[in-house]
């Protein structure tokens, strides 16, 4: 049965975007049905995820309040019904500002430990270690993954149709933002092995290209390959540019942001191995 749902999403990964929309002229817009009722917004390097249900419709992060209103403009195309919840993945700026057009009326959901209020929504409803609900005939299993990218990140995944939706932790073939933030990596890469340990089949994430479910196994292998070049390097008294010259990740060459993020991902980690003392210091 799960072969079954694999083949059809894999399917659905090569058909193009149902629609794009350049609303703006700087501003690039896709709807892609990615499993039955599941559709994937874009908005420039931001996606978010709505879901129609035969009730009303489950929206993930507003990305902002342009892209908000866009979003709930698609919603009434979709379905004549409601917004029923908005689901925060997190609370950073980037992907949660701008809700308020999408939580009138709706219940909004985020993880205990974000702020009291998200760009002036204020959440109704909080969760610890994880939340389901069901919404016509679809069911949402909302996952806190840890502490790591944010305090507050949570994992959504829809069945039928065994979709992912991922906000930053992760993404398929594709590396780590930047410098990753100066995040705690160790936690990171437990945020990466939570993500593994759900059970889906189609990888959604708000950043980049739709993958699946192996796609995540790899991120964890990509950053545990570089957490260990990065520190047998530091241990080795290299300097940051020498790592920087030196670390290649080669497996790696087709993954987006390669070329422009490697540099600052070594970085990153480097920050973390020192600041940590995992890293011998001279
Ligand atoms: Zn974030």
């Amino acid at each position: 049965m799960r072969k079954i749902f694999s083949a059809i999403a894999i399917t659905s990964l090569l058909v193009a975007p149902t629609y794009s929309v350049h609303a703006q002229s700087d501003v690039i817009r896709s709807v892609t049905e990615v499993a039955k009722d599941i559709y994937r917004l874009q908005n420039n390097f931001h996606y978010s995820m709505v879901v129609v249900t035969g009730e009303g419709a489950v929206v993930t992060d507003p990305i902002n309040a342009d892209a908000a209103e866009w979003i709930k403009s698609e919603v009434a195309k979709l379905t004549d019904k409601p917004i029923t919840h908005l689901i925060y993945s997190h609370s950073h700026g980037d992907h949660a500002s701008g809700g308020a057009v999408l939580a009138e009326g709706a219940e909004v959901i985020t993880q205990a430990n974000a702020p009291p209020a998200i760009d002036g929504v204020v959440p109704t409803f909080r969760f610890e270690e994880t939340h389901e609900f069901t919404q016509g005939d679809k069911t949402f299993e909302l996952t806190w993954l840890g502490p790591g990218h944010g305090e507050d990140l949570i994992a959504v995944v829809v069945r039928p149709g065994n979709v992912a939706f991922i906000t930053d932790a992760a993404s398929p073939k594709r590396l780590p933002w930047r410098n990753m933030g100066g995040a705690n990596i160790d936690n990171w890469i437990e945020q990466v092995q939570n993500i593994d340990a759900l059970d889906f089949d189609v990888f959604a994430p708000a950043h980049g290209t739709v993958g699946e479910k192996s796609d995540v196994a790899d991120v964890i292998a990509y950053m545990e390959e570089l957490k260990a070049e990065v520190l047998a390097g530091l241990n080795a008294g290299q300097s940051l540019s020498e790592l920087q010259a030196s670390i290649t990740m080669s497996d790696y060459t087709d993954w987006e942001q390669y070329d422009s993020w490697l540099s600052e991902n070594i970085e990153g980690m480097a920050g973390f191995l020192v600041s940590s003392g995992q890293a011998k210091t001279k």
